[in-house]
């Protein structure tokens, strides 16, 4: 039985070891490029879904949040962080966070 030669890498955001695909780096988050390659197929589905509850919010939140550092900016951080808040203390949609978002935004409109 042949071995597989693959080299296994563990994304330093969630700690997900996966083989290393030698995706090109393309994002900023604090992840592997094949983290980030599920992320993406996460999105794909998130978005496909087209559900006025807007899910797609909480997973941008969640790996956001999950992934900082690296060359992330702060303020994406602190805007996933504030997602998530309302989410699971308020049991807000991702709809209602993206206003809440838009709201931190652009506070005078
Ligand atoms: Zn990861």
């Amino acid at each position: 039985m042949e071995k597989s030669s693959k080299q296994i890498d563990e994304c330093p955001g969630c700690g997900l070891k996966l083989p290393n695909q030698h995706f090109e780096l393309t994002h900023s988050y604090n992840a592997t490029s094949e983290c980030y390659q599920k992320y993406t197929e996460l999105t794909y589905y998130t978005l496909s879904k087209q559900d006025i509850n807007f899910i797609h919010q909480h997973a941008v939140d969640a790996y956001a949040a999950q992934h900082s550092g690296n060359e992330m900016k702060n303020i994406t951080t602190a805007f996933a962080l504030i997602g998530l808040y309302y989410a699971i203390e308020h049991g807000y949609s991702g709809k209602l966070v993206q206003l809440c978002n838009l709201r931190i935004n652009h506070p005078f409109r």
